[in-house]
């Protein structure tokens, strides 16, 4: 028999993302519309360890879904790796007496999740949010569109001053294990080449595409390269050989860094998070645990957690060609 479900926790953890907010309001929301208690803890993980909580009603999410970061906070919590850790937060988790818990984060937290569930039986449920979109069972993460904008945004002001200089630009985005930011960015923001941690490209056809791009006649050049691309070069080395070896070009290297996580949430976020919030809790309510929440063919549907942990999320190889095809 499935056991009444009364009150359900909520965290964020892991690295912050644009949208959290709204999946927040989400989670919140739907509680309130099911008359069950939410109880949102600070500071992911740590928050339930410490009893750092508090109850949230309807109201208390008004005014957030716009607002980038999370109201919760984030955290990444060395304790609840250990047993210790995870054993008082179960106590804890008993003692106000929350039912289920949802995790909106990364594969790192739903592994998390997935052991507190295998150790004390506690129903979880995962809501992805993460700017680098590398979870297995959705084609968006929550916070990936928010990313991708501002990133093209910012190469497109970027191309402005390339072309003014007739300068090469190396325009360093986040995606260490996968390069969907860069390869999405890349192409939409016109880049000549797109560096990711999927294809190893090679310094020689690097430099042999960017010498074909100069022979083309444009005057400026950007590569956007995941941070976690294969060449093995961080963008500065970069930048030094293809000086060396281009001496026509001016080289200069822009790194994005954590300006990629800020920001106002895109109407897709928003939308997104508040779909994932509401089937998040649904499912709860149906008594499934250890599933993740993911858009598959637009439409909201459940995958187990293991398997989110476990897949990879694959790039579009229809957009590397694409990408090729564009830079001719
Ligand atoms: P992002 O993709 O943005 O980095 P993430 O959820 O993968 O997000 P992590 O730092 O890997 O981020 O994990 C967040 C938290 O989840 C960790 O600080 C830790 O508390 C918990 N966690 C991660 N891996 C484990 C694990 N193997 N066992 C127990 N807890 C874990």
């Amino acid at each position: 028999m499935k056991k009444l479900v009364k009150k359900i926790g909520v965290i964020t953890s892991g690295g912050d993302a644009p949208g959290m907010n709204a999946a927040i309001r989400s989670v919140v929301r739907t509680c309130a519309f099911y008359n069950v208690t939410c109880v949102g803890f600070n500071r992911g993980y740590a928050g339930i360890i410490e009893g750092d909580y508090q109850i949230m009603d309807a109201r208390s999410v008004r005014g957030i879904i716009n607002k980038g970061g999370t109201i919760l906070k984030t955290a990444r919590s060395k304790a609840f790796r250990t047993v210790e850790g995870r054993k008082k937060a179960n106590q804890k988790l008993q003692e106000i007496g929350i039912d289920s818990l949802v995790v909106i984060g990364g594969d790192g937290s739903f592994t998390g999740a997935l052991i507190l569930n295998q150790e004390f039986n506690f129903p979880v449920m995962g809501i992805p949010g993460t700017i680098d979109n590398d979870i297995f069972g959705t084609t968006h993460t929550i916070g990936y569109d928010t990313a991708l904008n501002t990133v093209v945004e910012v190469i497109d002001k970027i191309r402005d001053t390339a072309s003014s200089h007739n300068r090469l630009f190396f325009v360093e985005v986040m995606g260490r294990d996968v390069g969907h930011i860069a390869l999405n960015a890349g192409v939409a923001g016109g880049a000549e080449e797109i560096l990711i941690p999927e294809e190893d490209l090679g310094l020689d056809r690097l430099l042999e595409s960017l010498k074909r791009s100069k022979k083309s006649g444009r005057s400026s050049s950007i590569v956007v390269v995941s941070e976690g691309d294969k060449i093995g070069k961080n963008v500065f080395e970069l930048k030094d050989y293809v000086e060396k070896n281009m001496t026509e070009y001016e080289v200069r290297v822009s790194v994005l860094g954590h300006m990629q996580r800020g920001g106002s949430p895109s109407c897709f976020d928003r939308v997104l998070a508040s779909r994932m919030g509401v089937k998040a809790v649904e499912s709860l309510l149906d008594g499934k645990t250890n599933y993740m929440v993911g858009l598959k063919n637009d439409i909201i549907q459940l995958t187990p957690l293991n398997q989110a942990i476990k897949g990879k999320s694959e790039i579009n190889m229809e957009l590397l060609r694409v990408s090729d095809i564009m830079t001719t």
